[in-house]
């Protein structure tokens, strides 16, 4: 046989290989999950502060109204005011404060919060925390559960979510690739956003279903995941993720 041709013959391709073969690869591609960030307000903790309530507040209604008509994925309230002159934002951060403050004396954690950061916790995965709202809430949330996450960001840390800036500082620190990290939060226009401009994973938490609405199809970033509760997070996180630390 010419020696071409014999070197040829043992290009043989394999078989194809066996479904439960191509299972196991397939699972063997599985992204690496090196971490979860989280959201604060209404993720890790029951919504508390009523948010409309309080744009009603800062805003006046009919202001209220017109920029919630702008804004279909829901108003960004600290950025709205960062135009506005120094008396009527400071004003402005008063009556936020006061709602905030309303929120931390009624602080709940949310049901499966507790056992995911357990979990993640057993598997040596990272856990981070990025908030809007201030660091006495952080440290109050920290010292009332007795969960640590670290870092945790809050809105001392500029620029804020919806900004991935946040989101990038927590890999940096955590020395590991957006790719690796899953944000999950509750809101569309910020955890969401932040997460998918980061190029992370995100995971929106939808309690209630309200992002399933018409006026939310249309937002420019949409969750790789959606959770209508913590305690199904523990699941999707195994069956969709190699987690490594
Ligand atoms: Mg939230």
């Amino acid at each position: 046989m010419p020696p071409l041709l014999s070197k040829l013959l043992t290009f043989i391709p394999p078989p194809k290989m066996p479904s439960s073969t191509t299972i196991s690869a397939a699972s063997a591609t599985k992204p690496r999950l090196r971490g979860v960030v989280f959201d604060m307000d209404g993720t890790l903790t029951v919504p508390v502060i009523d948010f409309a309530a309080m744009y009603r507040e800062v805003l006046g209604e009919d202001e209220y109204i017109e920029v919630k008509k702008k804004n279909a994925s829901g108003i960004d309230i600290l950025h709205h005011i960062e135009s506005w002159s120094s008396d009527k934002q400071k004003k402005a951060y008063e009556v936020i404060a006061e709602f905030e403050k309303k929120g931390m004396d009624n602080l709940k954690i949310m049901p499966g919060a507790l056992d995911l950061y357990g979990y993640l916790e057993s598997r040596n995965i990272r856990r981070g925390l990025i908030t809007r709202n201030v660091k006495a809430a952080v440290d109050l949330f920290h010292q009332r559960f007795g969960m640590t996450f670290c870092p945790a960001l809050s809105r001392e840390y500029r620029p804020y979510k919806p900004d991935p800036a946040p989101l990038l500082h927590i890999c940096s620190v955590w020395q590991v690739q957006p790719n690796e990290v899953m944000m999950i939060g509750d809101s569309l226009k910020d955890d969401v956003a932040c997460g998918k401009r980061a190029g992370a994973f995100a995971c929106l938490l939808d309690e209630t279903g309200r992002y399933s609405s018409p006026e939310y199809s249309t937002v420019e970033h949409k969750p790789d995941y959606e959770v209508t509760s913590l305690a199904e997070v523990h699941k999707l996180l195994e069956a969709n993720f190699d987690l490594t630390p």
